[in-house]
């Protein structure tokens, strides 16, 4: 077996799509004879700064000579990478071998390329180690990810799969014609196995990218034919080729366990902590608040394109007990989705008199309170039952707002009950 490990062939002037260049890559191997036995859409870390869209990278794993996989994808990568634009830099690395025995430093790099961020020079190293064939063009920044993709069998465990169909070359940059209708049907009678096509509650089509490369549509879940069966059901405009890649998206697998205290930028966590700062909304409608745990804390924010995922979060109240998920950046955990596992029932109020209703005064440092027109008194301030609208259990952004590799909630697999968005 031989692995293509291919990355950063995105372009946003010119509209390429690095798993349109897999793609290809598949087809020509194909049609030279050689079996494509699958291709793999590997999420790497969505923090890292230059990310490609997405920040996708791929492998195809084939039975064809390496030498010929290396003809072949820098060929195709050569034509199509679109390496005038200065910002897209691609690598290709073939390694020989069974995707599933490479070493274990290669299969460490991959994980750590979707949870943390790696230098190009140790790609290098790691690749001269290994023994792989790499080209590169640009500064060669796609080793990183083509690398990861190598390594990415290896590394996980969980796969989804999403089914991507490609337009017609002359209909790229022009409106996609897609009948809404016809996408809200399939995804309903294939849903929860089939997950982010469509968002119900904004009644908007989701797996219609709105850029100009060649996707037309993609279609996530957790099996394959029923991605297949999804887009079949589903009114277009011609589909040129279509074909269904193993991923790592809608695994969570970007997210480590983590604290407080310990979080850093450009990295996503899961971890636990206790409302500090009540929700507030600012300037541009993202709702703010602060996770504490000790001494250390962490502002969180949900911003505004989440939409309805924001009033969830206003209905935390400091003292709430949670556990956080999202990305680190400037100091600031942007929420994906958090689990509320104990809520503050009470909150500390002035004492109202029981005669009269109204709210009593204090009646001096140490004194209680009082109130001045019934004579009535208390001895200090009460605990009121507060009015909660929020139970436990975990809640997340809409599919409209997620990130290709956030576990939905409807995916299952979590620790306390969901309240799946849809
Ligand atoms: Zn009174």
């Amino acid at each position: 077996m031989t692995v293509i490990g291919l990355d950063d062939t995105d372009s946003r002037s010119r509209g390429m799509c690095t798993t349109y260049v897999a793609d290809t890559v598949a087809r020509r191997l194909t049609e030279a004879g050689a079996t494509v036995e699958r291709v793999l859409l590997v999420r790497c870390n969505p923090a890292v700064e230059h990310k490609t869209r997405g920040n996708a990278a791929l492998a195809v794993h084939t039975d064809a000579a390496p030498s010929t996989a290396v003809d072949v994808a820098a060929d195709v990568v050569d034509a199509a990478a679109e390496t005038a634009d200065d910002r897209t830099n691609p690598g290709v690395i073939v390694a020989d071998g069974a995707p599933g025995d490479v070493p274990a430093a290669v299969a460490t790099f991959a994980r750590r390329a979707v949870t943390d961020i790696h230098a190009r020079a140790d790609a290098r190293r790691l690749l001269e180690t290994a023994g792989y064939r790499a080209e590169t063009w640009g500064n060669g920044r796609g080793v990183v990810g083509a690398l990861a993709a190598v390594g990415a069998r290896a590394a996980f465990d969980e796969w989804t799969a999403e089914h991507i169909a490609y337009r017609r070359p002359e209909r790229w940059g022009t409106d996609r014609d897609v009948d809404a209708g016809t996408v809200f049907d399939a995804a309903d009678a294939r849903y929860p196995t089939v997950w982010d096509t469509v968002d119900r509650e904004a009644g908007e089509v989701v797996c219609v990218p709105h850029t100009p490369g060649p996707v037309l549509y993609g279609i996530r879940g957790d099996d394959a034919a029923a991605c297949r069966a999804v887009a079949a059901d589903i009114d277009a405009e011609p589909v040129a080729r279509a074909r269904c890649f193993r991923t790592n998206q809608g695994t969570d697998a970007h997210l480590r366990p983590g604290t407080v205290a310990g979080a850093r930028d450009g990295r996503s966590y899961r971890l636990d902590g206790t409302v500090s700062t009540a929700p507030e909304t600012r300037r541009g409608g993202h709702v703010f608040l602060a996770v504490a745990d000790g001494d250390a804390e962490l502002p969180c924010v949900a911003f505004e394109p989440t939409g309805r995922f924001r009033d969830r979060v206003r209905r935390l109240r400091v003292g709430d007990d949670l556990t956080v998920c999202g990305e680190v950046a400037s100091g600031t955990l942007k929420l994906e989705k958090f689990a509320l596992r104990d809520r503050r029932e009470t909150e500390s109020a002035t004492p109202t008199c029981p005669d009269c209703g109204r709210t009593m005064e204090s009646a001096g440092r140490g004194q209680g309170y009082r109130c001045r027109d019934c004579g009535t008194s208390a001895d200090g301030r009460i605990e009121r039952p507060l009015d909660r609208e929020l139970t436990v259990g975990w809640y997340e952004v809409p599919p409209r707002a997620r990130r290709h590799v956030a576990r939905p909630l409807v995916r299952g697999g979590f620790d306390a009950p969901t309240h799946p968005e849809r």
